[in-house]
């Protein structure tokens, strides 16, 4: 099957995808495109208008007639920027609804095949290389341990002054875990052909210059 010209990164919630995925796609100068984002919009939209969260067919009314767009890792709803309110505690809480109901996520996935197909991208998530782009030029599996995952977490609200409780956060990550991996459709999974880069004791650069040095080779060996 020819390949085409994607870049897959999946990984557990907290492992370092997105900032990974996007310095990777401004190193190569292609797109990239955040598609944990677009459950969350969902959620938020389902939030916002006290639409049942488990009502399937609600939801996936939301998916198929709001203008839902995601360009450069900004996603929009009926063109309002909403990629930072898609980040707040609620959403995170609520984004499992959307993210378990089959009928949303084909409705997705064929927007992220659209995107992927008309132009170069890497992509982040947890079913991009297994089930939206199983064709994908080059397909990474990014993880920590959930203890590495916890304490990058706990730093990130410290910084923000809130006040957490580490082994809180360490079993909403065991949990995030696995209820991603238990799903029936596009549950997280390592795709087969995916380099796998534990970021455990890496720093981000580390982990970057390691996709791009990888990136780099299988295009070059593409002819692209
Ligand atoms: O990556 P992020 O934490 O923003 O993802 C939000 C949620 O959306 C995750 O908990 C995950 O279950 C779900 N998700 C998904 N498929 C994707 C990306 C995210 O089910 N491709």
């Amino acid at each position: 099957m020819p390949k085409i010209d994607v870049v897959t990164v999946d990984g557990p919630a907290g492992a370092g995808k997105s900032v990974a995925t996007r310095r990777l796609a401004e190193r190569l100068g292609i797109e990239y495109l955040n598609t944990g984002a677009m459950y969350r919009a969902i959620a938020l939209c389902a939030l916002r208008e006290n639409v049942d969260l488990t009502d399937a067919d609600a939801l996936t009314k939301i998916a198929c007639e709001r203008r839902l767009e995601s360009r450069n890792g900004r996603v929009s709803l009926d063109d309002e920027d909403v990629s930072d309110a898609v980040r707040s505690p609620e959403v995170s809480q609520s984004v499992k609804y959307p993210a378990g109901a089959p009928s949303v996520r084909a409705i997705l996935v064929e927007k992220q095949r659209e995107i992927g197909l008309s132009r170069p991208i890497a992509t982040e998530g947890r079913d991009q290389g297994t089930v939206v782009f199983p064709d994908a030029l080059c397909k990474f599996y990014l993880t920590a341990s959930p203890e590495e995952r916890a304490r990058r977490r706990f730093g990130e609200h410290e910084r923000r002054g809130e006040t957490v409780d580490f082994d809180e956060l360490l079993r909403q990550i065991v949990e995030r875990d696995r209820q991603d991996s238990e799903r029936e459709i596009g549950p997280l999974k390592r795709p087969e052909d995916a380099v796998l880069i534990d970021s455990d004791g890496k720093t981000i650069d580390e982990v970057v210059a390691e996709m791009e040095r990888i990136v780099r080779e299988k295009r070059r060996a593409a002819g692209l």
